[in-house]
């Protein structure tokens, strides 16, 4: 544990939205402060089967009622949860965590499943959003180094085993690395996830930390992972 930071797992999901979810957002969340977490950041599925694209403001209302009930219970009960969603684009078919979202943003957002990758990241970097490759080793791969700003050591296989490589590969790209579980209700053997400042309460300053921080500070497991020498892209 490092002194004045939280371990936040940055990678679940709860049942209201995720329909591969066993967890309501109460559940998900008495779980991770039972393993000893600090707080989370819901990313929700947004998927080309889950709404048409006609429908994206009602399916994004139901995102934020999900998002607005996991902060409510956490602030009841000392836990804290930020806002972000898990993107799934199929061309080419990979998925894309936004950290983090807002209300106004996902109201406003066109079809999110329907962008490529390099239109989701300039809306999100128009919008203060980290735009990060989920599980790269899953779907069609690493996606184009120049359009993401960051990537995930994901706790699930094949993704976990390869945690060095994936470190390597961001520090030669210049990609931050971010860390989260894909909990979903499931038994997981292996925790994981991201230090973040305690003093931070907010999505938006979770966004900023991360565009301004060097290196990211992730766990797997009991272990601390740093990783050597992380820079953000395209710092001003
Ligand atoms: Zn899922
Ligand atoms: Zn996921």
């Amino acid at each position: 544990m490092r002194k004045g930071f939280l371990k936040i797992d940055a990678h679940v999901h709860s049942s209201g939205i995720s329909k591969c979810s066993h967890v309501t957002v109460e559940q998900l969340s008495d779980d991770k402060m039972r393993e000893g977490y600090d707080g989370m950041i819901l990313v929700n599925h947004c998927q080309p089967w889950y709404y048409a694209p006609e429908e994206q403001n009602d399916f994004m209302r139901l995102v934020v009622k999900e998002y607005e009930r996991a902060k409510k219970y956490g602030d009841n009960v000392g836990f804290r949860a930020f806002f972000g969603l898990e993107v799934t684009i199929e061309q080419p078919y990979n998925d894309w965590l936004l950290y983090c979202v807002n209300e106004k943003f996902l109201l406003s957002a066109p079809c999110l499943y329907k962008l490529r990758q390099k239109e989701l990241f300039d809306l999100c970097e128009d919008n203060g959003i980290v735009l990060v490759q989920a599980h790269p080793f899953r779907n069609s791969g690493w996606g184009e180094p120049e359009y993401m700003r960051g990537v995930e050591i994901n706790c699930t296989p094949p993704d976990y085993a390869r945690a060095e490589e994936t470190a390597c590969i961001a520090q030669k790209r210049g990609l931050l690395l971010t860390c989260g579980t894909d909990y979903h209700g499931d038994a997981r053997p292996t925790n994981g996830g991201i230090y973040l400042p305690e003093n931070i309460t907010s999505g938006e300053e979770v966004a900023r930390y991360l565009l301004s921080a060097k290196n990211t500070e992730l766990f797997l497991g009991e272990k601390d992972f740093t990783a050597p020498g992380y820079r953000p892209v395209k710092t001003e």
